[in-house]
């Protein structure tokens, strides 16, 4: 199963919880894991608190991590710094279903972060039996 998300900035966070919720609830299964992943080197998936502050906060670390940097790949296509913000934060994770419902805490909300946008991005969704 597939979703397909449209992003609008070069690095944004969009919160996804409640197209995957669907697909699950959409698939009938109830116990297994969830796989939530992207298929493109300059996006990531990541779990948090959906929460404006955060999300902002979140754009303000990885901007850091990745400035002042001298990249040899950007020669080519002007965009190392959201390979490697893609690689580090992870292009997928693994979430359990128990009950047919995402076992996840209060504040993980389920996030596709757009590194090197604006794209159209797919986010593929699998549901792995235990
Ligand atoms: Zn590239």
């Amino acid at each position: 199963m597939e979703i397909t998300i449209k992003t609008e900035q070069r690095c944004q966070l969009i919160d996804i919880t409640s197209q995957v919720e669907s697909v699950i609830a959409k698939s009938k299964i109830k116990d297994c894991l969830c796989l939530v992943f992207v298929p493109h080197s300059t996006a990531a998936i990541i779990l948090t608190e959906n929460e404006p502050g955060l999300k902002n906060d979140w754009l303000k670390v990885l901007k850091k991590l990745v400035e002042d940097e001298e990249f040899e790949h950007n020669r080519i296509d002007d965009n190392a710094d959201s390979h490697i913000l893609s690689g580090l934060l992870g292009q997928g994770k693994v979430i359990p279903i128990e009950g047919g419902q995402l076992v996840r805490g209060t504040w993980q909300e389920i996030f596709l972060v757009e590194l090197d946008g604006p794209r159209t991005r797919r986010v593929v969704i699998k549901l792995i039996k235990g």
